[in-house]
């Protein structure tokens, strides 16, 4: 399974105006725990785009240098410097408060959106816009992947799975069984993760070893056992395998489309999807939302794992031009065709069908004045129906026409005409199941994808369109 939305990474690691307490984790250190943040983060549909060429932006400040979570007002600068950067995820490495020591905490909030609070979380602010991690690369270990996902969740609402901000003390976790019982240590409020005392008290009462005691034990006669794998619990030394709960990631999914962070997928929420589908086995790939650059090193790598990109699509942010594209595992020639005039498209496409390629899916947008053409091809033969310029309800009508006919669409195209919406598909003969999706926002798009895969259906087109489409 490999369906995302991508929300970009903003790093900034500091150092001190005149150079000292410098940032030694390395972007490539940075790149490979985003790495495993993104394996945990599957279950969510997010996956976090980090490129050291771009994404990495060193800065020398000594106040933002020394950015710790005491004391009121602490994160004004610090939300002042992440609100330039709309559309991207800050990320903060830093030193700390200390002069001569780094500090060892990493930290990370979620927005107020007006979810019920644990008791013993308080939120500092309304909107944390940023996550706290360290520079120094002796404290970004092999955990540090974990721990960011840890931070990550956060930063996407969650609390930990324990009562309080850092681990209870254990005159507390008594206090709170005695007083609510096992649910006084249900410290998220969630239904789906076990209550927590946290490693304190773990620690303390229960066993030394974390990860080697017992998995369950009594406080006040009731019986706990806490999730030593879950992203939101202080056990990372027990991990990998991390793991999060269909209630987190339903938190994830509120929280992103609450005003303080849905700008980070504006790209992809501002848009409307749509998607053909058609039975089929196999390797397959939903690449969404990244540029031009990224889009063609993604059809490079997956072209080399015998994968066909057999849709894309291309739409306007602001002013960056997002790619996305559908890939199955294939083989034979191909050839992916990006952002050419008209003219040159055309020459291009007799070339490429004097070669045996056939166009598949082709693509069209305004740059400026000029009007933009790309094009996948593959190798193949055989005829064709592309029907033109409809709205909606005149394409529908074709496309069950069609179909009923043994015609299938395998692209589907939609642009605007002044105020009028229009539609275009290609047909070709085919069999088998198929179905037709339209309209509806990223996370019911990707439901709709993974039922659909279950019942051997693939997605064959993607079209995605809205009001910041162009
Ligand atoms: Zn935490």
């Amino acid at each position: 399974m490999n369906a995302s939305v991508t929300v970009r990474i903003h790093a900034i690691p500091l150092s001190d105006n005149n150079g000292r307490r410098k940032c030694t984790v390395t972007p490539k250190a940075f790149a490979a725990a985003i790495d495993t943040v993104n394996t945990i983060f599957e279950p969510t549909g997010l996956r976090f785009a980090f490129d050291s060429a771009k994404d990495w932006h060193p800065k020398r400040d000594t106040s933002l240098n020394s950015l710790h979570n005491g004391g009121s007002k602490w994160w004004t600068k610090a939300n002042a410097v992440a609100a330039k950067f709309r559309g991207e995820f800050t990320v903060f490495l830093r030193w700390g408060k200390d002069t001569d020591t780094p500090a060892n905490n990493w930290f990370a909030y979620p927005p107020d959106t007006g979810q019920k609070k644990p008791a013993h979380a308080k939120l500092p602010h309304k909107n944390i816009d940023f996550v706290a991690v360290t520079n120094q690369s002796s404290k970004f270990g092999s955990k540090a992947g974990i721990v960011l996902a840890h931070e990550f969740g956060h930063f996407f609402g969650l609390f930990h799975t324990h009562p309080s901000w850092g681990a209870p003390e254990s005159d507390l976790v008594v206090a709170l069984v005695k007083k609510h019982g096992a649910q006084g240590l249900n410290g998220d409020l969630l239904g789906d993760t076990r209550p927590d005392p946290g490693t304190k008290y773990y620690k303390e009462k229960v066993n030394k070893n974390l990860c080697g005691g017992p998995a369950s034990f009594k406080i006040d006669g009731k019986t706990f056992k806490p999730d030593r794998s879950n992203v939101m619990s202080y056990y990372f030394s027990c991990q990998p395998p991390v793991t999060m709960s269909p209630q987190q990631v339903k938190v994830i999914h509120k929280t992103i489309n609450h005003k303080s962070r849905r700008h980070l997928i504006d790209m992809s929420a501002g848009v409307r999807y749509a998607g053909v589908f058609q039975s089929g086995v196999g390797a397959h790939a939903l690449w969404v939302g990244d540029d031009k650059r990224g889009f063609k090193k993604k059809w490079s790598e997956l072209s080399k794992k015998g994968l066909r990109l057999i849709d894309l699509e291309t739409y306007k942010v602001g002013k960056a031009r997002r790619f996305s594209g559908v890939f199955r595992a294939g083989a034979g020639g191909h050839a992916l065709w990006l952002g050419d005039t008209r003219q040159g498209f055309l020459k291009k496409w007799e070339e490429l069908s004097n070669k045996g390629l056939r166009l598949i899916d082709l693509e069209t947008w305004k740059d400026g004045s000029t009007r933009r053409y790309a094009g996948v091809f593959r190798a193949g033969t055989g005829g064709h129906v592309l029907w033109l310029g409809d709205e909606w309800e005149g394409f529908h009508k074709k496309w069950k026409q069609l179909t009923n006919k043994g015609l299938r669409l395998i692209d589907f195209e939609t642009w605007k005409d002044g105020s009028t919406r229009r539609y275009a598909g290609v047909f070709r003969a085919g069999k088998g199941g198929h179905a037709l999706w339209v309209n509806d926002d990223w996370f019911g798009f990707q439901k709709q994808w993974n039922e659909l895969s279950k019942k051997g259906l693939r997605l064959i087109d993607l079209e995605v369109f809205g009001s910041k489409v162009s």
